[in-house]
């Protein structure tokens, strides 16, 4: 990985997604040494899954990205995020939102799928009434697949969903899918093997 193959990725994606979309890193698989190839290559907001890993990151290269917390949250992790991530993407739980103090949106589990985390969408409504104020929009994580066209639906849904709670922020989108789930109204994309090592979709995108 060289700050030039990330930069040129970075800006392909970019062109594409155009101005109204946030770009985040995600960075779970980027060890401590090679987060500094990203911060050369322009990636501004990084996302990471695991506080420990936050932690670690964010003690060497604090000033040189915004950071997201997009993994799943556990309630005695939350003071590490309130401390040093600007956004949660994967707010689920009451416990976690009883002590954040960062804005947040909430996951949706539009499939119903058991192995992931994620509120059902008849939940949505009572969460947003119990924490006024934190929450600012949705994120999804729809069920995995290789043709990106299939996660259309979900995307589409979840930006009906966040239009009727008068939410604006919507994270919908990984290396395989971002192009669809931009053309169904992302406002942030969390992107990161295509970034790291540039997928043959994404390279035709450009
Ligand atoms: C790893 C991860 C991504 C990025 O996945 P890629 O396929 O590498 O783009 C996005 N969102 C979440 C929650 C992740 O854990």
């Amino acid at each position: 990985m060289t700050a030039a193959d990330v930069r040129e990725r970075l800006r392909r994606i970019r062109e594409v997604a155009g101005p109204g979309v946030e770009i985040v890193a995600a960075t779970k698989y980027v060890s401590l040494e090679e987060m500094a190839v990203l911060s050369e290559a322009g990636i501004e907001i990084v996302g990471e899954n695991r506080a420990q890993d936050l932690e670690r990151k964010h003690a060497v290269y604090g000033d040189a990205f915004r950071w997201h917390f997009i993994g799943h949250l556990q309630s005695n992790k939350v003071k590490v995020v309130n401390r040093l991530c600007e956004l949660v993407h994967s707010l689920d739980s009451d416990s976690s939102a009883r002590r954040l103090q960062v804005p947040a949106l909430l996951e949706v589990n539009l499939a119903g799928e058991g192995s992931k985390g994620g509120v059902a969408p008849d939940e949505i409504e009572s969460f947003l009434e119990r924490y006024p104020g934190l929450i600012r929009g949705l994120m999804t994580m729809p069920p995995f697949t290789d043709e990106p066209e299939r996660s259309r639906p979900w995307f589409r849904r979840l930006r009906t969903l966040a239009a009727q709670h008068q939410l604006s922020a919507l994270s919908m989108g990984t290396s395989q899918d971002w192009e669809v789930a931009v053309e169904e109204g992302a406002t942030l994309i969390r992107v990161g093997s295509t970034l790291f090592e540039g997928k043959a979709h994404v390279l035709r995108a450009g």
